[in-house]
């Protein structure tokens, strides 16, 4: 995942595109979490991700909220989801 919002893929100079990524799953010390609805820039050639000047931050502190509540909840092991 990158942090600069640019017009022109960095990685393989390919077009970026808004796409809103239906589900992005992270796990972290055996917890898994997941976010939907994430908005970010996307690589149509190589899928590299561009997040939106603050989107990576705010996607950062959801994720981090997600993972503190799931390990306050540890006894369910369900898979918690937020949508953002
Ligand atoms: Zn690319």
């Amino acid at each position: 995942m990158k942090n600069f919002l640019r017009s022109a893929c960095s990685e393989c100079g390919g077009t970026v595109r808004p796409r809103t990524i239906i589900t992005q799953e992270f796990e972290r010390e055996g917890l898994r979490v997941s976010v939907s609805g994430i908005r970010a820039l996307v690589c149509t050639k190589c899928d590299a991700v561009y997040f939106e000047p603050g989107g990576a931050q705010a996607l950062v502190e959801a994720v981090n909220s997600l993972f503190a509540l799931a390990k306050r909840n540890q006894q369910h092991k369900g898979k918690l989801v937020s949508a953002v």
